[in-house]
């Protein structure tokens, strides 16, 4: 029998796995908070476990961590982090010591949902390099754990506060990984992380965004919107053909209706969309919905031609929707100086053809 990934499972799966090798029920929480809470990398970290019941479960389940492939670290604090998988495949993870989404002190941590993106956005690294396959849950919150582990070698007390799904990938087409390693990271005697401290950013997967507020209306959503013209998105975001402007907004009154929350609706600022004409539109389409605007002015990507807009660009386009009564902030770049825009590190490290080494 192939063995099962012991970071995949939730408390009461360890349960039944603890039943059907006659190992005994209330091991099923000793076990679950070992891997999800203190982050273990192997059996023998399991002191208050016995031999015999470790010998059992490690012929039925593997632990495999995350290798740190590299980690680099911002002067703003930020740190990034390339992971290797178990079939070699490479993942970024970002801690930042702050919510990128309302900019107040935390331990943010960004995760990847899939290796690579099929969406394929015109100013994404991540997206200009294809897609290999979905993480499965135990390697999304794997990189909870794993960056835990290493900062806590430094400063014993660390925590994690917060989780945004805005790492590499589309967090939407891999809805049940995404969701099992929210179950995951919430659970009590896991990282315990409340579901309001977790947010999902979508390029707009609009049937998923009314099945989120269906199965878990507490947790955030931030949309990827770029544009409020379908030509101009449909350019930007290739999700836009799949569902174009009208349907991802029924999805978003949706949304709002079922679960009371205030959306994010990001915006990356390029010389493709930081015009005045765009601004007001983006104030028409949001007037009267509780929404909040994240303008993000882009960072520029090898191999695309989407580039950084003005300061005074971004500043116009801030003033045009503060006019319309729309809350907006910029968000503050942070971590540029270590390529923290989603996919770029891969990108960079694949260039160069990096290998293994570990360095910080
Ligand atoms: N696939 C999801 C989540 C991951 S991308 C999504 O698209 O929402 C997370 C955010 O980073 C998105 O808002 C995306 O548009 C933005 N992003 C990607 N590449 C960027 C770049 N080069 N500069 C600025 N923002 C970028
Ligand atoms: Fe995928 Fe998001 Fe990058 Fe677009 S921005 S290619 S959806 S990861």
């Amino acid at each position: 029998m192939e063995k099962m990934d012991s970071r995949s499972f939730l408390e009461e799966e360890f349960g039944e796995i603890c039943l059907e090798n006659n190992i005994r029920k209330f091991r099923s929480s000793q076990i679950f908070k070992w891997i999800n809470q203190k982050g273990a990398h192997n059996w023998d970290e399991m002191r208050n476990i016995g031999k015999e019941d470790k010998e059992t479960l490690s012929r039925v389940l593997f632990i495999h961590p995350l290798e740190i492939v590299r980690e680099q670290r911002s002067q703003d604090g930020t740190r990034k982090f390339l992971f290797r998988l178990a079939d070699g495949e490479k993942i970024e993870t970002v801690l930042m010591d702050y919510d990128p989404l309302n900019s107040r002190d935390r331990h943010t941590i960004c995760v990847s949902t899939q290796v690579g993106c099929p969406v394929g956005c015109s100013f994404c690294a991540t997206g200009m390099d294809g897609f290999r396959r979905n993480l499965t849950a135990g390697e999304i919150s794997g990189q909870v754990l794993d960056v835990m582990r290493r900062v806590q070698e430094e400063d014993p007390e660390f925590k994690v506060t917060n989780i945004v799904f805005m790492g590499m990938g589309e967090p939407f087409l891999n809805y049940d990984g995404v969701m099992k390693s929210i179950q995951i990271l919430n659970s009590e005697n896991g990282q315990n992380i409340g579901m309001r401290r977790m947010t999902i950013s979508t390029s707009g997967v609009a049937p998923k965004i009314i099945q989120l507020a269906h199965d878990n209306p507490q947790v955030g959503l931030a949309v990827s919107l770029h544009s409020s013209s379908d030509e101009v998105r449909d350019s930007l975001v290739p999700m836009n053909r799949k569902y174009p402007l009208a349907v991802l907004m029924e999805a978003c009154r949706k949304y709002t209706h079922m679960t009371n929350r205030r959306i994010t609706f990001e915006v990356a600022l390029s010389n493709q969309n930081a015009s005045r004409k765009e601004a007001e539109q983006l104030v028409s389409l949001l007037k009267g919905m509780t929404v909040h605007v994240n303008l993000i002015p882009v960072n520029p990507v090898k191999g695309s031609t989407v580039k950084r807009p003005a300061k005074e660009n971004t500043m116009m386009f801030k003033r045009v929707l503060e006019a319309g009564k729309i809350p907006v902030s910029i968000r503050e770049e942070k971590g540029s100086d270590i390529d923290a825009a989603c996919g770029q590190l891969r990108q960079r490290l694949e260039c160069e053809g990096y290998e293994s080494v570990n360095q910080s």
